[in-house]
């Protein structure tokens, strides 16, 4: 009995421990939450398609909150006074009719169904016309060049005017061990790198082969996300990041492919696997392509509040979130065109204005703070792209990027996560703060899918800024496990990127609000200290933050 009394005394000394220092951070109204995803998701803002109506809408909302929370205007500088948005162009491009595509067997040629067996992207290399004739193909295995693994697939083949044909995920993908992460992807899976370092290998185009496992997704998204309007930030130099051709074939046509040549599928993958794969030439094929690009310009915007640093003002903190969702559209099965987008990701811009608010409300911190509202994430994370590729606070002296995405609107959890599995200080330090709440973090349980990859803390990540993306967890405190995974499930499959992702008279919001005070903490400790977080010695991003290591000495 007394030891039993003595250890309650105990615990209810250490959780007045804990709850002193949770209530360090100011605390997070759930209503103003609320209120403020129900506004940014009515149907009045009409889905927050970036470059619309609806887009005027949220930026005049989001700067009037912004203002009222006490935080400064942080982005362009113009006539030497900031303004509260980012002039974000974007290129818009379409294939102009269908597009004529064909591979030739020793002459023979057998043409290509756009959608059906190939999944062809508008050019978003500058080209306003694609002509190839008769290019070669070229296997180049994973089409990986990793220097810090010593893993080179390309063994200096010369891939100009020429067709390289591809492996989606990573070298180690289907064995599960290896240099690569194991089942985990690194960014050298991720079909977005294969255009990348292909382009920077010269090739005129690039055929990614479908496979269900490795690529995590079946054809109808490659399908639909291939063959419609394609987006890109307007770069200076776009030939250099895409190569003019950019498409995926179904697995069964690079088999026939293949066997034309005399070569088998199966054997070259397993080649591929090896350190020692060299290129193969695909003897007797060619690929043809002929269609027209018409392209042009529209201009979006980034939002963005500061609070500039007491101390050390050029060293920057940002927290973001993206306010576009995909707009008006295809009608559901009620007849419901605006998609709404309330989780996905008005909890985000809500999350972030709150944010604003809690740092205003307190004393400076010694370093700045940036409130970034992106935009077009819902495009290929390009808002976020383009403040990272012309940052309005320097990269090399910007400590973190917390980002947040559809955040879970109901109860507190006794978990959390992040999107994809990465290596570095800051998921420590957020671990640790998370404790002084009794939250554990949770792995994301499927690495494989590449998600650290697919939100818009990346776009800082693959420029070396430590960046995480915040998730919600799904051990929910009332109703454990069962309740919030059945919670998780019901909005995949229902709400997820459709009209019905709306506002509810019954969330509480109240788990947002304390993970909002640990993700406060997280960000304020940072902002107050001297320390600069860095990735893992083995992260694939390490090496592209080391480059600037001499501008935080
Ligand atoms: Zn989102």
């Amino acid at each position: 009995m007394k030891r039993l009394a003595l250890s309650i005394l105990a615990l209810s000394v250490s959780s007045a421990l804990f709850a002193a220092a949770a209530t360090n951070a100011p605390s997070i109204d759930p209503h103003r939450l609320s209120d403020e995803v129900k506004t940014l998701s009515s149907d009045a803002f009409e889905g927050r398609g970036p470059a619309t109506a609806g887009e005027t809408k949220t930026v005049d909302y989001v700067v009037a909150q912004l203002k009222a929370a006490g935080v400064q205007p942080g982005g362009d500088l113009k006539n030497g006074k900031r303004e509260w948005t980012q002039a974000v162009p974007l290129l818009r491009t379409e294939i102009v009719g269908t597009p004529s595509l064909s591979f030739a067997n020793n002459g023979k040629v057998e043409a290509l169904t756009q959608g059906d067996q190939i999944a062809v992207r508008a050019a978003l290399d500058g080209s306003k016309q694609v002509s190839i004739k008769d290019a070669p193909l070229v296997f180049v295995g994973y089409g990986v060049k990793a220097p810090e693994r010593k893993w080179d697939d390309f063994k200096g083949v010369d891939l100009h005017g020429k067709i390289a044909v591809v492996l989606i995920n990573d070298p180690d993908f289907e064995t599960g061990v290896g240099d690569f992460g194991g089942k985990a992807m690194t960014y050298y899976g991720r079909w977005t790198y294969k255009y990348e370092e292909l382009a920077r290998q010269g090739a005129a185009g690039v055929l990614i082969v479908h496979e269900t496992a490795p690529a995590s997704y079946g054809w109808a998204t490659v399908k639909n996300s291939n063959t419609n309007t394609m987006f890109d930030i307007v770069r200076d130099h776009p030939a250099a990041l895409h190569p003019q051709v950019e498409a995926w074939i179904q697995r069964d046509v690079a088999v026939n492919l293949f066997k034309n040549a005399g070569l088998d599928f199966e054997a070259l993958k397993k080649q591929a696997q090896t350190r020692d794969f060299k290129p193969v030439v695909l003897k007797g094929q060619t690929f043809s392509a002929n269609y027209k690009v018409d392209s042009k310009v529209i201009t979006s915007h980034n939002i963005v509040g500061r609070i500039e640093g007491s101390k050390r003002p050029d060293e920057t903190v940002i927290y973001s979130a993206h306010w576009d969702h995909l707009g008006v559209g295809e009608p559901d099965a009620k007849g419901d065109r605006i998609y709404n987008g309330a989780v996905d990701n008005a909890t985000g811009t809500a999350a972030l204005i709150e944010l604003a608010r809690a740092f205003a409300s307190q004393p400076k911190p010694e370093r700045s703070v940036v409130f970034l509202n992106v935009t077009a994430e819902e495009k290929g994370l390009l808002g976020s792209e383009y403040y990272a590729a012309k940052p309005l606070y320097p990269l090399g002296k910007t400590v973190a990027n917390i980002n947040m995405d559809a955040l879970d609107p109901h109860g507190p959890a006794r978990n959390f996560t992040i999107s994809g599995s990465a290596k570095l200080d800051l998921l420590d330090e957020l671990t640790d703060t998370a404790k002084k709440w009794n939250l554990v973090y949770e792995a994301d349980p499927k690495p494989e899918a590449g998600h650290f990859f697919r939100s818009d803390h990346f776009s800082f990540a693959k420029r070396g800024v430590p960046a995480i993306s915040f998730g919600s967890g799904n051990d929910w405190v009332d109703g454990g496990l069962t309740a919030g995974k059945a919670a998780e499930d019901e909005y995949v499959a229902n709400h997820y990127h459709q009209p019905s992702d709306e506002w509810q008279a019954s969330w509480p919001f109240t788990g947002m609000a304390r993970d909002l005070q640990i993700l406060y903490t997280l960000g304020n400790d940072l902002a107050n200290s001297d320390t600069w977080p860095n990735w893992s010695k083995d992260s694939e991003f390490r090496a592209a933050r080391d480059e600037t290591a001499a501008q935080r000495k």
